[in-house]
């Protein structure tokens, strides 16, 4: 029996100040309906497979360094981006309960990834939603990815528990005719336990890893945090998924037109903030405040406008968990992007392949009474 007697954590404090936040920072809402709509048509939406479904064929490639034609429209959305990237403003969050009593189980795991975020970017960026809720996590700002940090290994990675070399995937781009992964997935475990699956993300690419088949739900909303995270929450409200990832693409596609620690990318990083909030949100609407963990982390970090793995401003990455059974406090010990893999099967009680790399993060949890 691997499930945890864990210790409650409501996530109803951090759910109303998300709630509130949500409202507070719509403003800094990036892009705008016209301006995303402008992106999907680039890069493309609506694809959806479910399990056992065709596997979706003929998509192009879609990569972050692919949309160099769109240049020109970039500078005007960065520009706007900058322009909408307010200043929190202190004191507008409520004060925050302190925790109730009772001992409920996890029984959903969030896993946020928010492509190419660098743990500094996200400390300077200071969206008031993630600002509140990094009080109330367990988190590393120290947090590593595997050493080739590229969108496609590195999410493999994190939802495998295992390196490059296990996991295969070695390119970064979508390629249909190369296959998928070669080693079970987090969603894999969930589904061969009875339990039930989702993804919602940005890139189709992110097929390779979340293969047809070992998934409830595969899609690709929209390009973009805010089309990609409105349809994971309705899905989450409505399904109640064990497991759910979501994937935000804004950081790393404005890192790569405008650099990373940029102004631009910042706001950016800023505009994500609803989309966490609205993950937050619908966990709360679902009734699910006390029994649900979320797992925010990235696949990888950057710096000029390109991420190689190189140097450690690639390779560093935010790791902050909030939510059912968490102790909240900065974490010390060192992880790695593979734990995040292991610390989902942990924490849900669903068993994990012994030669699996990563690990538990136990320490971000409270000890059983
Ligand atoms: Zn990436
Ligand atoms: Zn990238």
């Amino acid at each position: 029996m691997l499930g945890l007697r864990l210790a409650v954590r409501t996530q109803t404090l951090v759910t109303l100040a998300g709630a509130l936040a949500l409202s507070a920072c719509r403003e800094a809402a990036w892009p705008t309906p016209s301006q995303q709509a402008a992106l999907e048509d680039r890069h493309g939406a609506g694809v959806t497979a479910t399990s056992g479904g065709p596997a979706p064929g003929g998509q192009p490639p879609v990569d972050a360094g692919s949309a160099a034609s769109a240049a020109p429209d970039r500078a005007a959305l960065t520009t706007i981006a900058v322009r909408n990237a307010i200043e929190p403003k202190a004191g507008r969050l409520p004060p925050l309960p302190s925790t109730p009593p009772g001992t409920p189980r996890v029984r959903h795991v969030i896993i946020i990834s928010e492509d190419g975020l660098r743990p500094d970017a996200l400390m300077r960026a200071r969206g008031p939603v993630l600002t509140d809720v990094m009080k109330h996590a367990a988190y590393s700002l120290t947090a590593t990815t595997i050493r080739h940090a590229s969108t496609l290994p590195s999410h493999a990675a994190m939802l495998s528990g295992f390196d490059e070399d296990a996991h295969g995937l070695t390119w970064n781009t979508w390629r249909p005719g190369r296959g998928f992964i070669l080693v079970p997935t987090i969603f894999d475990a969930a589904e061969r336990a009875g339990e039930t699956s989702a993804a919602f993300v940005g890139k189709q690419k992110l097929e390779h890893v979340i293969a047809p088949g070992s998934v409830g739900v595969f899609s690709k909303p929209g390009f973009l945090c805010h089309a990609v995270s409105e349809a994971a929450a309705r899905y989450f409200v409505e399904k109640k998924p064990t497991l759910e990832f979501v994937h935000f693409a804004d950081p790393d596609e404005i890192g790569h037109h405008q650099g990373w620690m940029s102004d631009e990318q910042l706001g950016a990083i800023r505009g994500t903030d609803q989309c966490v909030a609205n993950m937050i949100e619908a966990v709360h609407r679902a009734g699910d405040d006390g029994d649900t963990l979320f797992i925010l982390s990235a696949d990888h970090g950057g710096h000029g406008k390109n991420h190689t793995g190189r140097i450690k401003e690639d390779r560093l990455i935010p790791w902050i968990a909030w939510g059912a059974g968490i102790r909240p406090h900065k974490i010390e010990s060192p992880i790695n992007t593979t734990d995040t893999a292991a610390t989902a099967l942990w924490a849900l009680g669903l068993p994990r392949p012994l030669s699996m790399e990563g690990h538990p993060v136990e320490e971000a949890f409270r000890h059983p009474d």
